[in-house]
């Protein structure tokens, strides 16, 4: 058989396993109301945590940006691509996180790829948590070096596998992760990395914006100093709301990124106009200390809430609040109930999360108003009871 010919029964085997999936045109800007084929639906599974993603001062800010720089960069960072934005959005998420240099990448994909390939090399290993973005995992493969994949926030297992591993040593873990919305124990990493001499990555997609001082993220959060991870990368799709992401600490850190990193180098640079509309963005981020609590406020009601309702949740303190009823088949008929009450939540499948653990990732923005969640919660008592 040759390599297109198996396709179709691939396919038909995803659809009968219930694995299918289908993207959803969305019509308009991205928010807590979404229009989706002409239906008006209330949406619980953006990453925009902070309602940003459409918010009027950063989309005008785009929009002069994009006057002052125009469209396309033109090249890559190391050609011509590289502009005064680029540069500022550099300096001022260094500043802000008390890290030396920071270097912004197109995608957070990329960025991940583009540390683990840069810095590992064969016979290296790096350790990882088994619920790490396949990003990370996919930069481990990418660098040839050895992935040893420990048990979710199992100190005791990394500790162990850092006993037994050869050559230099890494540990990369998300700071809070995407699919159950923990956050990981920082402190006990930095811990056994100091230990260990391994080097510690932390990527805070989900933190950054969110956690922490004026939303310095999970690394703040957790009281560690900027030094205290070597290592730290964030994305600028989520809590910023625009996109892109970045990778913050030392001088010879991002240096050496600059000189190797392969996804860094062989690749156009994001348009200058949108590092510009990040700068936006990020003034917004750390001033409006409100969104955050408001957004706290929004979680501490729904857990209550699903709670007196009997709802397994997560022991999660941050916006990611899964609802898990286990099975695939389930999550997807639970989001398809809510979505024909005018509710959009996605159900999470396997391979994203581990067999057995589907479920509906719900997130919450700070656009969210109470009402939102009260009526979420009534849609979930009537579709999961
Ligand atoms: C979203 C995400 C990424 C990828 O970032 P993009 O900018 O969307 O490519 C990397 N790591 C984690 C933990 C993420 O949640």
């Amino acid at each position: 058989m040759s390599l297109l010919d198996g396709l179709q029964a691939d396919l038909r085997e995803r659809q009968a396993q219930g694995l299918y999936r289908q993207r959803r045109v969305v019509d308009g800007p991205q928010g807590v109301q979404l229009k989706v084929g002409g239906r008006e639906l209330l949406s619980f599974c953006s990453n925009d945590y902070l309602g940003l993603a459409a918010d009027p001062r950063v989309a005008e800010a785009m929009c002069s940006a994009t006057r002052r720089y125009g469209v396309g960069s033109g090249a890559a960072h190391l050609i011509s691509g590289h502009s005064q934005a680029h540069h500022a959005l550099e300096e001022e998420l260094a500043d802000f996180l008390g890290c030396e240099r920071a270097l912004l990448f197109s995608t957070g994909y990329m960025a991940n790829l583009g540390v683990l390939g840069t810095l590992l090399e064969r016979g290296d290993t790096v350790l990882q948590d088994r619920l790490d973005h396949a990003s990370l995992i996919d930069g481990a493969q990418l660098a040839a070096a050895r992935l040893r994949r420990y048990a979710h926030a199992d100190m005791g297992a990394l500790e162990r596998m850092l006993g037994g591993a050869g050559g230099r040593l890494m540990i990369a873990s998300d700071g809070v992760f995407s699919m159950d919305g923990d956050v990981a124990p920082l402190d006990e990493l930095h811990a056994l990395a100091q230990r260990h001499d391994a080097a510690l990555m932390i990527d805070d997609a989900h933190g950054f914006g969110v956690l922490g001082e004026q939303g310095r993220g999970s690394i703040d959060a957790a009281g560690l100093a900027p030094g205290d991870v070597p290592i730290h990368m964030a994305t600028l799709g989520k809590a910023l709301g625009t996109a892109g992401a970045f990778v913050a600490g030392s001088d010879e850190l991002i240096e050496t990124l600059i000189q190797k990193a392969r996804s860094y180098i062989y690749t156009t640079a994001m348009p200058a106009a949108l590092a510009e509309t990040t700068r936006a963005s990020l003034r917004i981020m750390i001033g409006e200390q409100w969104r955050r609590e408001h957004l706290q406020a929004l979680v501490a009601r729904f857990r209550a809430g699903a709670e007196s309702l009997g709802l397994s949740l997560m022991d999660s303190r941050t916006p990611i609040q899964p609802v898990l009823p286990g099975e695939a088949q389930v999550a997807l008929e639970w989001s398809d109930a809510l979505l024909s009450r005018g509710l959009l939540v996605t159900a999470i499948r396997p391979p994203t999360v581990p067999q057995g653990s589907a479920r509906l990732r719900i997130t919450f923005s700070a656009a969210h108003e109470e009402a939102h969640v009260d009526r979420l919660l009534e849609a979930l008592q009537a579709v999961a009871a």
